[in-house]
Formats: C-alpha cells, sequence, structure tokens
C-alpha cells in the first residue's frame, strides 16, 4: 500500500470509529461532568448500568472522548456524583478509567485491600446521604497485594491492623487446594469473599446506608476486577 493510499485508509478507518467513541449523541453518555438534573433523573439501577456500560467501553476500547479541563470547570461549582466507588489503592484498579467516567461523575474512595473502616463508612455514607450518590460499588480486583499480604501474615507497622481486616475473608472462604499466596485462585476466592463480606459489614455497621438501600434510594453492590480481562463482575446480592 503507497503511503498516501494507508494515510487515507488510516484516515477513513479513523472516521468510521470516530462517531461512536466520541459523541454524546452516539453514545447517549454525556461528554460534560454530570448535572444535577441528570443525576436526579437516574434510578439507582440506571446508575448501575452507566457502570457496567463505561466498564464495556472501557475493555472494548471504545471510551468516550472528554475535555477534562471542560469538566473541571464546569464542575468547580457543584458535584453531582452518581455513583460512590469504593476499590483498592492497586494502581492497575483506577476507577474513573474502568468505569470510563469523568471528571465530577463519581466519588472515588480507595485504600489496599478495599476493607472497610469507620472513617470509610463516613465518606460513604457523606457520599449517598448528603451528596445523593445512587449507587455504593464496593470492588476488589484478582491478583490483589493486600490479599497475598494477609494470606502470607505479613506485619509490617500500620499495614499489620490494615491486613487483619481481610482475614475474616480468609477464614470465610471455603476452597480445596493449595491455600497460599502463590495460588492465584485462592487469592482471587478470597479476594471475592472480602468484598461480599465488605458489602456486608456496610449494611450492618451503617443503619444510614442500609436504610436508604431499603427505601429503594441507593443500590449497595460488589463487584470484582480482572486485571487481565478488564472485565468487572458485579456479584450476586448476598
Ligand atoms: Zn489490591
Amino acid at each position: 500500500m503507497s503511503g498516501r493510499r494507508r494515510f487515507l485508509a488510516t484516515t477513513l478507518s479513523a472516521w468510521a470509529i470516530a462517531p461512536v467513541t466520541s459523541g454524546s449523541a452516539q453514545t447517549g453518555v454525556p461528554s460534560g461532568s454530570l448535572t444535577k438534573e441528570q443525576r436526579d433523573r437516574m434510578t439507582p439501577g440506571e446508575v448501575l448500568d452507566a457502570l457496567r456500560q463505561g466498564n464495556e467501553r472501557f475493555r472494548t476500547g471504545k471510551m468516550v472522548s472528554r475535555d477534562y479541563r471542560d469538566q473541571q470547570r464546569s464542575s468547580a461549582a457543584g458535584q453531582f456524583p452518581s455513583a460512590v466507588v469504593l476499590g483498592c489503592i492497586d494502581s492497575r484498579a483506577p476507577a474513573e478509567i474502568i468505569f470510563d467516567a469523568g471528571i465530577g461523575d463519581t466519588f472515588n474512595a480507595r485504600i489496599a485491600g478495599n476493607v472497610v473502616n469507620d472513617d470509610l463508612l463516613g465518606s460513604l455514607e457523606f457520599a449517598c446521604a448528603v451528596a445523593g450518590a445512587k449507587v455504593l460499588l464496593l470492588f476488589g480486583h484478582t491478583a490483589c497485594g493486600a490479599i497475598k499480604g494477609a494470606i502470607d501474615d505479613v506485619e509490617m507497622g500500620n499495614l499489620t491492623g490494615l491486613l487483619a481486616r481481610v482475614k475474616p475473608a480468609m477464614t470465610a472462604t471455603t476452597f480445596d487446594g493449595a491455600k497460599t499466596s502463590k495460588n492465584a485462585a485462592y487469592v482471587d476466592a478470597v479476594a471475592r469473599t472480602n468484598v461480599l463480606l465488605g458489602v456486608d459489614n456496610i449494611r450492618r455497621r451503617s443503619p444510614i446506608l442500609a436504610d436508604l438501600e431499603k427505601k429503594k434510594s441507593i443500590q449497595i453492590v460488589g463487584g470484582m476486577y480482572d486485571l487481565v480481562t478488564g472485565i468487572v463482575e458485579f456479584l450476586p446480592q448476598g
């Protein structure tokens, strides 16, 4: 193929893809930050669908093109996020990217091993009860270092106390096979239990959030992110 023909072919295929990836009209996803009206119109089920679709766009390479500077300016006067996400600090699991969300779309809480503590519960209560988020997603991920650390009984400074919060998930995981940090299947099984226990913890320890869920004002959901496939699997409600 000549240079010019190659250029044309590239340009044309870029055109073919562009309308799918960049416009709000084509994807139904606003390229600006969520407005109060847009957020308030959504049901918790629709917010969850939006997260699902965002992850689908991410893993299929069809992310919405956003002008972050524009979003930064337009959201400066107020924020109306539709969801709050609690995930691990792992550098490979950045919520805004894997859910294809922009500035102002989601509250994002991160802590190693996505464990729940009192201060995080306070943050989640703020996000839902004060600021109006409609979905609370707690997600873990495969090959999590914090889970491996808990399995290996790592003790180091303040990390010891944090990893102690993961240990109940080890006890609660039924698993046939080697229960070591070298066994990826075991590590992921514990991570999954850790998410389910975390969701349970939130409901038990936060009457405010449990009540919002009972009234169907919010949905509390667990998820697992697969580092290899890029897929977030939403876990069945316990
Ligand atoms: Zn992790």
